[in-house]
C-alpha cells in the first residue's frame, strides 16, 4: 500500500516540481523585487522580519477590448441587493442567500448556476480566480474542471486539503465563451467578493491569473512580470498580503517545467507566510 509520503512525492512528480523542493530562499528586499531582474525570480518565502512589500500605486486602466454591452439592471431589489444588504450579511451563507439572484450585470441572465465560492469559512489561504467556466457553471462550484483538478493537486502538495482553503472568483456568473469579464462586470461583482473576504479574513490571498490581480488588487502589469511578487489589498479596513500567480488553466496550456515551478514557488511563499511563527 502506498504510504502518504510516497503519495505526496507522486503528486509533486506529476506536477513536475519533484526535485525542485528546497529550503526557502532569503526574501529579497522590496527594492530588489521591483527591479526587472527580480521580476523573473521565483517568489521567496516572507519572514516576520521581511514582510511582503507595500503595494505600489499602480494606475488602473481599462482594457480597450472590454467595452461592455449596454444593459439595464432590473429594479428587483432581490436581484440587485443594495449595499446595506451586502454589508449586513454576517455569514457566507447569509451573503450567498442575499446575492444569488443577482442580475446586476450582463453575465447574470446567461448563467446556468450562480458560483458563489466554497471552502473553509475562516480559511487562512484564499484563492481568487477570474470567473466560472463551463464546468463551474454546470455545477455551481468554483474550479471543478481540469484547472480545478490541478489546483487541488497543488493545494495537496502544500500539505493542505481543498476544504482548508477558500476558493472564489471575481465574477459569480460565467462570461460567455469564457471571455475575460469586462471591468464593468468585475466592478458590479466586486462588492460581493469584498464582503466574502471581510467575512473570511484570510491571512493571505493568492490571485490566479491577471484578472483578479487587476480587478481586486489594482495591478495592471502583466502577470508574467509580477507573479511571485508580494502585493497588498485593503479590504474592510484590513491590509491583506496578496501573492499573484498564474491561473491553473494557463499552467495546463503552458505545461513547462518553468511555469509549473513558478506556480509552485508562489504557492510555497503563500504557505510560508501563513506558517510564519507570529501568525495566528
Ligand atoms: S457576475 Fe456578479 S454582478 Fe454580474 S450578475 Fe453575476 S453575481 Fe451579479
Amino acid at each position: 500500500m502506498e504510504s502518504p509520503l510516497q503519495a505526496w512525492r507522486d503528486t509533486l512528480g506529476e506536477l513536475g516540481v519533484m526535485g525542485l523542493i528546497r529550503e526557502p530562499r532569503a526574501q529579497a528586499p522590496p527594492e530588489a523585487q521591483a527591479t526587472p531582474e527580480a521580476q523573473t525570480r521565483p517568489a521567496a518565502a516572507p519572514t516576520p522580519a521581511n514582510p511582503p512589500p507595500a503595494r505600489p500605486q499602480a494606475a488602473r486602466a481599462l482594457p480597450a477590448a472590454a467595452t461592455p454591452a449596454a444593459y439595464t439592471p432590473p429594479a428587483d431589489p432581490v436581484g440587485c441587493p443594495p449595499p446595506e444588504v451586502i454589508a449586513g450579511a454576517t455569514s457566507l451563507a447569509d451573503l450567498q442567500k442575499a446575492i444569488q439572484g443577482c442580475l446586476a450585470c450582463p453575465l447574470g441572465p446567461g448563467r446556468l448556476k450562480f458560483v458563489f465560492g466554497e471552502g473553509h469559512p475562516k480559511a487562512q489561504l484564499m484563492f481568487v480566480g477570474e470567473g466560472p467556466g463551463r464546468d463551474e457553471d454546470l455545477q455551481g462550484r468554483p474550479f471543478v474542471g481540469k484547472a480545478g483538478e490541478l489546483l487541488d493537486k497543488m493545494i495537496g502538495a502544500l500539505g493542505l486539503k481543498r476544504e482548508d482553503t477558500y476558493i472564489a472568483n471575481v465574477v459569480k456568473c460565467r462570461p460567455p465563451d469564457n471571455r475575460t469579464p469586462s471591468p464593468t462586470e468585475a466592478r458590479a461583482c466586486m462588492g460581493y467578493l469584498h464582503r466574502q473576504i471581510e467575512l473570511i479574513q484570510p491571512a493571505v490571498i493568492v490571485t490566479l491569473g491577471a484578472t483578479p490581480l487587476r480587478e481586486l488588487v489594482g495591478v495592471v502589469e502583466g502577470i508574467t512580470r509580477v507573479r511571485g511578487q508580494w502585493k497588498r489589498v485593503q479590504v474592510g479596513g484590513r491590509e491583506i498580503p496578496v501573492m499573484p500567480t498564474f491561473h491553473p488553466a494557463y499552467v495546463l496550456r503552458q505545461y513547462t517545467q518553468e511555469v509549473r515551478r513558478a506556480v509552485w514557488e508562489d504557492l510555497r511563499a503563500a504557505k510560508a507566510w501563513i506558517d510564519r511563527p507570529d501568525q495566528g
